[in-house]
């Protein structure tokens, strides 16, 4: 048996898994059929907690040194000014983070190569089945071989088709909403604050707008018609990226099943309303290398830990970001008026203030290893 444990999934959460076990001393194998990581960015941000998580390994350091940090959030009513959240002062050394998913995830694999691991790519978990002594694993190359390997233990950060999720026998429970939500990278001549999260308001919806890299801009929001809806005085030009998306708010019943671990989007899904999903991943791996480095040990009970632990804080975000997103999007006029006037409260009420930025930027809960 290879004594490795091997980690399906090479998106931000598999490479901080097999980054923070290094850390650790243990080197992983990690696998994913994607022949070459993706260019394009689902999330734009990292957290505080994330800073925090990897300063370690060096990662932070070169996050910072690359990112845009976002001093506030603006929030208007077809672009009138409503509200202004001040986030410098959630964290004493770290800000919120402007930084593309491509970014993040190659300055993750650039820390990893110079711990000599790379993701073997090209390679896809295709099945497993746990015996007392390991796992085995089907593993599916791009030329249609199927390559029989064991490990002492599997990670499966495969994303929301997770093929490890599906062998588990295990489903993402919850609800999806119903629109889709379109979504498109652009240059824009703007005068909007590159350093500000900018959400607009209407009655049927929201368009939210964040600077990227390169003079890019970020618009995305629940219309249809999300770019006629611009700033005033904004001129939109070439697409460089579109797509569009549909919200789920969903969750495993359990992210560990004897050898095998689930982490990131393989095992909850949130609307990107708070920017929590991919730094969620990351938290994810933090606790689960901790745990893993133990079970390698012999201390096998520590996945058991790991499963526990991570449920109950990611189960908790997912319900957050849902009522949070629910609100936001407010479809009655009921849900319109509820919107207004929490967010004039919680304008006005620091220490309400101060919860709402805690829990946009990832700090509402402790990362607890036991
Ligand atoms: C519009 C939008 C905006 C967002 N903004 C933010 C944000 O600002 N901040 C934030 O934190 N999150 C954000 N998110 C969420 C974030 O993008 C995801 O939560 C994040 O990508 C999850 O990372 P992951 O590694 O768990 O999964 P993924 O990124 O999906 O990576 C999974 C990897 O597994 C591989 N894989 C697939 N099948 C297999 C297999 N069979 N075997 C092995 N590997 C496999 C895939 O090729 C992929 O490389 C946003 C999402 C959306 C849609």
């Amino acid at each position: 048996m290879d004594d490795t444990p091997l980690i399906a999934g090479a998106g931000p959460t598999g490479l901080a898994a097999a980054l923070f076990l290094a850390e650790r001393g243990v080197t992983s194998r990690i696998v994913d059929p994607a022949a070459e990581p993706s260019k394009t960015s689902k999330a734009l941000a990292v957290n505080p907690r994330s800073l925090e998580l990897l300063e370690s390994t060096g990662v932070t350091a070169r996050m910072l040194a690359e990112g845009r940090p976002l001093i506030r959030a603006r929030v208007t009513e077809a672009w009138k000014p409503l509200a202004e959240i001040d986030i410098t002062d959630v964290h004493p050394r770290f800000p919120m983070l402007g930084l593309s998913q491509a970014r993040s995830e190659a300055l993750l694999a650039e820390a990893l190569a110079e711990r000599g691991i790379t993701p073997r790519r090209g390679v896809g978990l295709a099945g497993l089945s746990q015996t007392p002594a390991g796992v085995e694993v089907d593993l599916s190359t791009s030329d249609g071989v199927i390559e029989r390997t064991v490990a002492p233990l599997v990670l499966g950060a495969d994303g929301a088709h997770s093929a490890a999720r599906h062998a588990l026998g295990l489903e993402l429970e919850g609800s999806t909403l119903p629109e889709p939500w379109p979504l498109y990278d652009l240059e824009l001549e703007t005068g909007l604050d590159p350093h500000a999260a900018q959400i607009s308001l209407y009655p049927d919806g929201l368009v939210f707008m964040l600077a990227l890299e390169g003079g890019l801009w970020r618009v995305m929001g629940n219309m249809p018609d999300v770019l006629d809806r611009l700033p005033p005085g904004s001129v939109a030009g070439r697409i460089v990226w579109e797509s569009r998306f549909k919200i789920s708010h969903r969750m495993v019943r359990s992210m560990a099943e004897g050898r095998v671990c689930l982490a990131g989007d393989a095992a909850h899904l949130h609307s990107p309303i708070g920017a929590r999903g991919m730094n969620l991943g990351i938290e994810d791996a933090y606790a689960f290398a901790a745990c893993a480095a133990d079970a390698l040990k012999g201390n096998l009970a520590r996945l058991r830990d790991y499963g526990r632990l991570r449920h109950h804080v990611d189960h908790q975000v997912v319900r957050r970001v849902e009522l949070i997103t629910r609100l936001v999007r407010a479809r009655s006029p009921a849900l319109r008026m509820l919107r207004r006037f929490g967010l004039a409260v919680a304008v006005r009420a620091p220490t309400l203030a101060m919860q709402f930025k805690r829990t946009a930027t990832g700090l509402d809960h402790d990362v607890a290893l036991s």
